[in-house]
């Protein structure tokens, strides 16, 4: 870690990390309700080695390093934390920055639960923590954590709102701890809709299907969907074009006969965003 610069985009309030500088390796702190355009000059000035920041903020300054053609901000590496990375973000940050590898850290108040190693799978800290898995379907599960070194506030079996995607994949890296595919979002997100061919029941929908209705519309680049009851959803993009909103219905409506849903309500609004707040592609909100 030898002269590395670590930039790190925190909101105000997040207390995980703290400061250490010596001469080995500096931070400096980007507060996300500070004007953007001022915090990515002073980003391009202090050329981070290493780039830490919520996805959806990774992405906003890919973004302005692709328009405005910043050639000198060239992390060697891109640790994305704090909010989902979700497919289509990895990939536009890859690209953005030309890297191979957006790294990962899984951190919450209950413990450093993963990180990504330099082949780029997601492995849990097994030496820190045990992971018992409690399945909601073939692929997903509610992590249960347990810590093994917190004293004074011990976690012991403690179930997290998180929903896990797992995988079988075997690392090349030599580890042997477990590898996850990815974190797709907070258990009470995932979106609840009316059967359609069942009265009185319920079909739950994983954040992924939700994204992929929106990830092959054409020309959007930042979108989120928040459910407001069953029938109703608002999608939040930055195209609102009518070949844009069709296609979008288009893609809700197959997910909805696949899944054997009530085909919801579909309201079309300006992507916006609270400044300094967690961006969540999928939200549900009752
Ligand atoms: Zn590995």
């Amino acid at each position: 870690m030898l002269g590395h610069r670590v930039a790190f985009f925190l909101r105000a309030d997040n207390n995980l990390y703290e400061s250490i500088n010596s001469a080995f390796i500096k931070f400096r702190f980007f507060d996300l309700l500070k004007n953007m355009e001022d915090n990515i000059k002073d980003l391009e000035e202090f050329n981070p080695t290493i780039l830490v920041a919520p996805a959806s903020v990774l992405k906003e300054i890919g973004k302005e390093k692709i328009n405005k053609g910043i050639n000198s901000l060239n992390p060697k590496k891109i640790i994305s934390v704090a909010e989902v990375l979700t497919d289509s973000d990895e990939r536009f940050i890859k690209k953005a920055f030309n890297k191979n590898i957006i790294h990962q850290v899984y951190q919450c108040t209950e413990g450093f639960l993963a990180y990504t190693c330099e082949c780029g799978n997601l492995h849990i800290n097994e030496d820190i923590v045990k992971i018992e898995k409690e399945k909601i379907d073939e692929e997903r599960f509610i992590p249960i954590v347990t810590d093994f070194y917190r004293k004074t506030q011990p976690i012991i079996r403690y179930r997290l709102n998180d929903v896990i995607v797992s995988t079988n994949r075997k690392c090349e890296c030599g580890s042997s701890f477990m590898v996850i595919d990815k974190i797709e979002g907070r258990e009470d997100d995932i979106f609840i809709f009316k059967s359609s061919v069942e009265e009185n029941t319920d079909v739950q929908v994983y954040a992924d299907f939700i994204s992929r209705c929106l990830v092959y519309a054409p020309d959007i680049t930042n979108y989120r969907v928040v459910q407001t009851d069953k029938e109703h959803i608002i999608v939040y993009i930055d195209n609102t074009e009518e070949n844009v909103k069709e296609k979008i219905i288009e893609e809700f409506k197959t997910l909805a006969e696949r899944k054997k849903f009530k085909n919801p309500q579909i309201e079309f609004k300006e992507y916006e965003t609270e400044k300094g707040k967690k961006v969540k592609r999928v939200e549900r909100r009752f």
